[in-house]
């Protein structure tokens, strides 16, 4: 392909992702598919001779779109939201035409600029602390782009084990890094999401799941409870990961409460506001986000529901230097002639990969294009929906609403057992209208309603409400003919 096609192509590719979007609300949001399916429809072995575009083009509706999920359908309220919108889509064009890898300031000096320009950028949108901008952070201050907020966790947690080894050995010469390591200990909620979980194993520290209270929120007399009992035992508090918006239910911990123990206890405190985050761009939702200050990391997914497409989790620190003085390694391949000037973030410092894409230009793309006027009411609308699902399941007797809808998702079930609740959420799914996904409150089965797509509307709502409610009749007539437990029912079938 020369350019000159590369045109044509383009041209038609931009046509075909344009009716894609505009048509996805027609497609089955969910596929029927069964495992195994795809490689029957394709060859075992790559072409040995090119094959035409016209014949991939062909292959996109026959083999791939069939196997499709639609997150980008609006009747797609499944997990939480991921990012979507043309402008972002546009900046990813042109950093794969770029495609520069970014990993040094001298790997592409724009890529590395941009990139620290636009964490201010958010980090101004979000209101945080000057110390975390590059800014206004002293030359300590500062964000980077990671791909997922599961990185990020453990980019944290990583940082954090290296800062409490250095200290202890400060304070103890002849520590070992291995005497250290088998005595620290990581905190977070049991709303935590797995990937906090997941960190620890992988950063090879003993960890310990808070019991949250009746809202599902950490609080810190819990915190300090376990902190206690740790360190009774001989064992090393090093980490705290506080999450804003957890995945199940979308509750908060108790930053205000939980900063000032980390500060006393000398405690690196994490956020995790992956979904949330994008909301403190709203100065209504702002207050969810205090106690920030006392936090030393920072991190939500602008590709969650900020409008940048995947992947893009911006993450804030206080003092790159305890990123940097963990993972810092410097092979004369790397360097360049201006290594020492100070002004220079060489991002590859701050993550676990070397290579990484310019991804600050799709968030560029999109702040500019949306503005942030238009990112709030993004936001607005979004929670604004979460509502109006909210105020139709309450008018309906034979459901409850489970807890307090904050941002852009409703959990909802079934007055009745959790087989009921399964089984509706089985029809649910086997009707391929609307997609869900369910989530345990303590012993609850539970649903979850997130208002994902870009382009969802109250009527989309209404008629998911409808089909639910109809599934619903059904499926407590079957109930009854067979002689169940009534909806209500103590009894667990
Ligand atoms: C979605 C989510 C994550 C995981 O995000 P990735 O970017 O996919 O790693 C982590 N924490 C919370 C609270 C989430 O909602």
């Amino acid at each position: 392909m020369d350019a000159s096609e590369f045109r044509r192509r383009g041209r038609e590719m931009v046509d075909y992702i344009a009716d894609y979007l505009e048509g996805v609300e027609g497609r089955q949001v969910f596929p029927d598919v069964q495992p195994g399916y795809l490689r029957p429809l394709i060859p075992s072995c790559a072409p040995q001779e090119p094959d035409t575009f016209e014949d991939i083009m062909k292959d996109v509706e026959r083999v791939i779109m069939p196997g499709v999920t639609h997150w980008h359908s609006p009747h797609f309220f499944a997990y939480f939201p991921t990012a979507s919108s043309f402008p972002a889509l546009l900046g990813d064009m042109l950093s794969g035409a770029i495609g520069c890898i970014g990993f040094s300031w001298a790997a592409s000096p724009a890529c590395t600029e941009l990139e620290t320009v636009m964490l201010d950028w958010l980090g101004k949108m979000l209101r945080l602390p000057a110390p975390f901008l590059t800014e206004s952070g002293g030359g300590e201050g500062g964000g980077v782009i990671q791909g997922s907020a599961s990185e990020a966790t453990l980019m944290a947690l990583l940082a954090a084990r290296s800062r409490a080894t250095r200290r202890l050995q400060a304070a103890r010469p002849g520590l070992t890094d291995a005497a250290v390591l088998e005595k620290l200990v990581a905190y977070f909620s049991d709303q935590a999401h797995s990937s906090v979980e997941r960190a620890a194993l992988i950063g090879g520290v003993k960890f310990k799941a808070i019991p949250s209270d009746d809202k599902f929120t950490m609080r810190a007399s819990a915190l300090q409870e376990a902190l206690e009992r740790d360190k009774a035992a001989g064992l090393i508090p090093f980490f705290v990961v506080a999450t804003l918006g957890t995945t199940s239910c979308c509750s908060f911990d108790r930053l205000p409460e939980l900063g000032p123990v980390c500060d006393k206890e000398d405690l690196w405190l994490h956020i995790d506001a992956a979904y949330a985050g994008s909301a403190f761009i709203c100065p209504e939702f702002r207050h969810l986000l205090n106690g920030v200050e006392f936090a030393d990391s920072f991190n939500f997914n602008p590709h969650k529901w900020l409008l940048v497409n995947f992947d893009c989790s911006t993450m804030w620190v206080k003092r790159r230097s305890d990123l940097i003085g963990t993972f810092k390694m410097d092979p004369v391949y790397l360097k360049h002639t201006h290594q020492d000037s100070g002004l220079i973030t060489d991002y590859r410092h701050w993550q676990l990969p070397l290579g990484r894409r310019f991804r600050s230009l799709k968030m560029w793309f999109v702040f500019r294009m949306y503005g942030v006027a238009g990112l709030q009411a993004h936001i607005r609308k979004h929670v604004q929906l979460a509502h109006e699902f909210e105020s139709l399941v309450t008018q309906d007797p034979r459901f409850e609403i489970c807890t307090e809808v904050t941002l852009g998702l409703v959990c909802f079930r079934l007055k009745g057992s959790n087989q009921l609740n399964e089984a509706l959420l089985e029809r649910i799914n086997a009707a391929r209208k609307i997609h869900l996904v369910p989530c345990h409150l303590r012993d609850k089965f539970v649903l979850r309603f997130a208002i994902c797509s870009r382009t969802v509307e109250s009527a989309h709502v209404q008629s998911a409400w409808a089909h639910i409610q109809a599934l619903a009749t059904a499926l407590l007539g079957a109930w009854r003919e067979c002689g169940s437990a009534p909806p209500g029912g103590a009894a667990e079938i």
